[in-house]
Parts: structure tokens; C-alpha cells; sequence
């Protein structure tokens, strides 16, 4: 087993994303003792039941005494609540990070709350899935894909360096931003294209021309693409939503503009602005597989489909 980089590490909120940190850490040694807590009694039943820790309580304040590193992975909203907890019982010296979707909120909402001698670097993983709860995770989620720092004025470079050393144990290429500009960059890649899949698939829904067996029945055409996005956890996107609010706002205004664009250019028959617009997105997807951010066959859940069929 490799030297364990932390003695003792607290995961304050057990689904996916600190279920599979869990996983992870588990696997690869990097902890002496891993304290789990969550809000519910069945959350961590459950956690316990896959052996995701060490030591398991529904005390976020316990779950830190003496622990070197603590990672916050709940719903962006519940942020400050959990910070107000957790900061009378850190331990002096210890890492504090997050993994919210949002960063300038969460840095509102938990900043206020650390003590000076503890270092709070909040960060976002990209990565994960569609699923939610402890049994959603999985070993090498975050392999390959990036993390995010916002780092703050004031954060020692020390215990930055330990904690990116941390994610790119567990895979990760390691980035920093401003937190701004983080919201922004976010809300165009992650953000909008969820706010999209929900608004495509609502409308689906809605539609009283078109019955719900038929949308079920042919959505191996584009619309099933869209569900996989649509199915992702409400709390987490109702919080991402409110609390990634301007930028969102922004990015959607822009959507807007260019939609009417896209409607005008269908309207009148422009088949040119239609190529152009395609042959540029189409380039898009060549440079993102390019990049390692995906591979160049279909998915979506397709492979295991054809696998059953
Ligand atoms: P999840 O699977 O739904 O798990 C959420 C965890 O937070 C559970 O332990 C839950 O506890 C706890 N929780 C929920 N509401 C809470 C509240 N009001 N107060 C305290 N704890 C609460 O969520 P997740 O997908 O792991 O997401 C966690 C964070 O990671 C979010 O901030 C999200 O923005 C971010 N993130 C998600 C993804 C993704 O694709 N899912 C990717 C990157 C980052 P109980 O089950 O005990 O109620």
C-alpha cells in the first residue's frame, strides 16, 4: 500500500461525488482513517453497508475533530449551513475544500465561517454522471478528467500544492481559476446544456399532439441524448441554478440571440448560415475527442443496450 498522504481525511456528504472520492481513497491508500458524514440516517446506513469509510456519524462537527482533510460534497445550497457546523471543530492546519458545481457562491457562502488557522480551498471536480447517492459512485471517476481550483488571495501555496497533489492521485489534471471567471466557463459548458435537456424534454412532455408512448418510442433519435441530462439530480440543479445565477442569465440571454438566429435562417430558407453554423459545430466535437474529453463513438448508455440486445 503506498505511504498514506493523509492521517485522517472527513467526507461531509457521502453520493456520488464523495462516495466515489471514498472509493478512491480506499483504493489507493491515501488516508489513514476516512470519517463519513451525511444528514440522513439511511445515507449512511447505506455508506457503511459499502464500507466507504472507517468510522461513520451523522455529525458533520464530529466528523472533523481532528481530521487533516475535509471535503464538503453536498448540494451547493446547503454550503453555508454545513461551513457553520464544521468551523467551531477543525482542526488547526487542516485543508478544507469543496466540490460544488458553483464556486462564487460557495466561497460566499463558507469563507466567512473558516477560521484563520485552518486553509479553505475550494474546488470542482468535472466529472460525473446523471446518478446519484452513495451507490452511484465509482473507482476512477475522476481519472482523466480535470479539477478546478479557486484558490483565494490569501492560500498558502502549500496546502494548495498537497491538495492538487491529492486530486492527481485520484487521476485528475489540476487547474486554477478566478471564481468568476470559473462560473462563467461553467455556465456555458455544464450549466446551460442541462438548463436545455430540461427545457427540451419538459416541452416533450408537454406536448399534446405528439403522446408520451410515441416521445418513449422513437427517442432513439436526438431527444434520448437529452433525458441522460434531464435526469440529473433536481436538488443539485436547483441549486447550480440559483446559485450560478448571473452567469446563467448571461449565457441564456446569448442562447437566446442565437436561436432566433438559427429560426430566422431556417424561416427563410438560408441553407448557407445552416452549413456554415454545422460545419463550425461539427469541429467543436472533433477538437473536444481531440482533446481526450470523450470518445468518438455513440454512448448514452447504447453499448450496454446493444450488449443486452
Ligand atoms: P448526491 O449524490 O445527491 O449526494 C448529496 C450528498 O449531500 C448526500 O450525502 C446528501 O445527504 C447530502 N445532502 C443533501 N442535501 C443536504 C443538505 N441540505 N444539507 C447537508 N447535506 C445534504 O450529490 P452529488 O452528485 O455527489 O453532488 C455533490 C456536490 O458535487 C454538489 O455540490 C454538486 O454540485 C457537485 N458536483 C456534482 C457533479 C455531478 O455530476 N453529480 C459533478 C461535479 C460536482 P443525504 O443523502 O444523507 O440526505
Amino acid at each position: 500500500m503506498p505511504e498514506a498522504m493523509f492521517d485522517r481525511i472527513a467526507l461531509i456528504g457521502i453520493g456520488l461525488i464523495g462516495s466515489s472520492i471514498a472509493r478512491d481513497v480506499k483504493e489507493l491508500g491515501l488516508a489513514r482513517e476516512v470519517v463519513i458524514s451525511t444528514r440522513s440516517a439511511d445515507t449512511l446506513k447505506r455508506a457503511g453497508e459499502l464500507g466507504l469509510g472507517t468510522s461513520y456519524t451523522l455529525s458533520a462537527a464530529e466528523a472533523v475533530e481532528g481530521a487533516d482533510l475535509v471535503i464538503v460534497s453536498v448540494p451547493v445550497g446547503a454550503s453555508e449551513a454545513v461551513a457553520k457546523q464544521i468551523a467551531p471543530h477543525l482542526k488547526p492546519g487542516a485543508i478544507v475544500t469543496d466540490v460544488g458545481s458553483t464556486k462564487a457562491s460557495v466561497i460566499a457562502q463558507m469563507a466567512p465561517h473558516m477560521p484563520e488557522n485552518v486553509h479553505f480551498i475550494p474546488g470542482h471536480p468535472l466529472a460525473g454522471t446523471e446518478k446519484s447517492g452513495p451507490d452511484a459512485g465509482f473507482i476512477g471517476l475522476f481519472r482523466g478528467r480535470w479539477c478546478i481550483f479557486t484558490p483565494l488571495p490569501d492560500t498558502d501555496a502549500e496546502a494548495l500544492s498537497r491538495l492538487k497533489i491529492f486530486w492527481e492521485a485520484l487521476g485528475s489534471r489540476v487547474d486554477e481559476m478566478d471564481p468568476q471567471h470559473h462560473d462563467k466557463v461553467l455556465a456555458i459548458v455544464s450549466h446551460l446544456p442541462h438548463i436545455i435537456a430540461y427545457n427540451i424534454v419538459g416541452t416533450a412532455d408537454d406536448l399534446e399532439t405528439v403522446t408520451e408512448s410515441e416521445v418513449i418510442k422513437y427517442s432513439a433519435s436526438g431527444f434520448r441524448d437529452f433525458t441522460r441530462l434531464a435526469a440529473s439530480d433536481p436538488t443539485m440543479w436547483r441549486d447550480v441554478c440559483l446559485h450560478n445565477k448571473d452567469a446563467i442569465l448571461e449565457m441564456l440571454s446569448r442562447f437566446s440571440e442565437d436561436l432566433a438566429y438559427l429560426q430566422r435562417a431556417i424561416r427563410w430558407g438560408e441553407g448557407d448560415k445552416l452549413f456554415e453554423l454545422f460545419t463550425r459545430t461539427r469541429a467543436v466535437r472533433r477538437s473536444i475527442i481531440e482533446a481526450g474529453q470523450d470518445v468518438d463513438v455513440p454512448d448514452f448508455g447504447r453499448h450496454a443496450l446493444d450488449k443486452k440486445a
